[in-house]
C-alpha cells in the first residue's frame, strides 16, 4: 500500500527516542523511522519502523536520508554520543532538511553531593586514584579502557553488555541494565566497599539512583561532563516538545 505520509528519522538508542516514537506512532501527519546504532545485543525496541546499524559517516547518512525521502531529522541519541550528532548536523545541512536535537537535561548538583567534574574520560581516570582505591565505574560499556592504566585502584565496572578493549586491573564486572533503585545502589556500594563513583553527566531518571546513593553514603562522585551540542541547532529537552516539533515541521 502506498503511504503518503512524510517520513522523519529519529536517531535513537535512548528512552527519549523511544518516547518520541511512541508519541508519534499513531500520527496521521507523519511516519517515524527510528535508527539504532546496534551496539546493545538486546536493545529495547521502539514502536514503529526501526533500522539498525551505522550509516557510514555524515556522507552515508546524507545518502540514506535522500534515498528514503526523509523530511526532517531529529537527533535523540545519548548526550555522550557526539559523533553521530555532528554527522547528523552535517547530513541535514547537505540534504537541506530541518534538524533538531532532543537532549535530556544534565543532573543538577545537590548541596550534599560531593562532585568532582571531569572534562572527559581521561581526566576522570586521572582523578580516580586521587579520590579513592575502590571505584564504581558506571560510564557504560564504551570508554572503560580509558581507566586501564590506572594503578592502585580496584574497579567495580557495570555495563549492559561487556566492555570491549583493555580493562583496568584489578576489576570485577557486573552486567545489568537500569533503572536501578536507591536502596540497592546504596547496598551495592556499601557491600563492595566503594569509596569513589565515576559517572557520565547523563541526566534522566534511569540511572540517577547511584547519585542519590553516593550522596547518602557521602562518597565522592567524578562526573564526566558532556561536550556541548552543536551551535545554532534547535534543541529540546523533552520528548513531547521534540515530537511536537517534528509534527509542526512536516505539516
Ligand atoms: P557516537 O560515538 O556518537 O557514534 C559512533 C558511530 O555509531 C556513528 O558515527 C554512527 O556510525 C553510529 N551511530 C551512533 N548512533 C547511531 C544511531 N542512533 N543510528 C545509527 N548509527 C548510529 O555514538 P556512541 O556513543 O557510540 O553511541 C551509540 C548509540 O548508543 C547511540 O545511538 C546512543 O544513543 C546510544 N547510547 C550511547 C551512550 C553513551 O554513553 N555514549 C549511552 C547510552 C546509549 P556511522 O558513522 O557508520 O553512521
Amino acid at each position: 500500500m502506498h503511504n503518503a505520509r512524510p517520513r522523519v528519522l529519529v536517531l535513537g538508542g535512548t528512552g527519549e527516542g523511544r518516547e518520541i516514537a511512541a508519541r508519534l506512532a499513531d500520527s496521521v501527519d507523519l511516519e517515524v523511522v527510528t535508527s539504532l546504532a546496534g551496539r546493545v545485543r538486546d536493545p529495547r525496541w521502539p514502536e514503529g519502523e526501526v533500522r539498525v546499524g551505522g550509516f557510514g559517516g555524515a556522507e552515508g547518512l546524507a545518502g540514506w536520508l535522500a534515498e528514503n525521502d526523509i523530511r526532517a531529522l531529529l537527533d535523540a541519541t545519548h548526550p555522550f554520543a557526539s559523533r553521530i550528532t555532528a554527522n547528523a548536523h552535517l547530513a541535514a545541512r547537505t540534504c537541506e532538511i530541518p534538524f533538531a536535537v532532543c537532549q535530556r537535561p544534565s543532573w543538577a548538583q545537590h548541596p550534599q553531593d560531593r562532585w568532582f567534574p571531569a572534562r572527559d574520560l581521561s581526566h576522570a581516570a586521572e582523578l580516580v586514584p586521587v579520590l579513592g582505591t575502590r571505584a564504581f565505574l558506571t560510564i557504560g560499556r564504551q570508554g572503560v579502557s580509558a581507566f586501564a592504566e590506572v594503578s592502585g585502584v580496584s574497579f567495580l565496572v557495570r555495563s549492559i553488555d561487556p566492555p570491549t578493549g583493555a580493562m583496568p586491573a584489578p576489576h570485577e564486572l557486573i552486567l545489568a541494565r537500569g533503572p536501578f533503585d536507591v536502596e540497592s545502589e546504596r547496598e551495592l556500594m556499601r557491600r563492595r566497599g566503594i569509596d569513589v563513583v565515576v559517572t557520565k553527566s547523563s541526566g534522566g531518571d534511569q540511572t540517577y539512583a547511584k547519585i542519590v546513593a553516593a550522596r547518602q553514603l557521602g562518597l565522592p562522585v567524578i562526573v564526566v561532563e558532556r561536550s556541548p551540542a552543536p551551535e545554532g541547532v534547535e534543541s529540546f529537552n523533552s520528548p513531547s516538545a521534540a515530537a511536537a516539533w517534528l509534527e509542526s515541521t512536516v505539516t
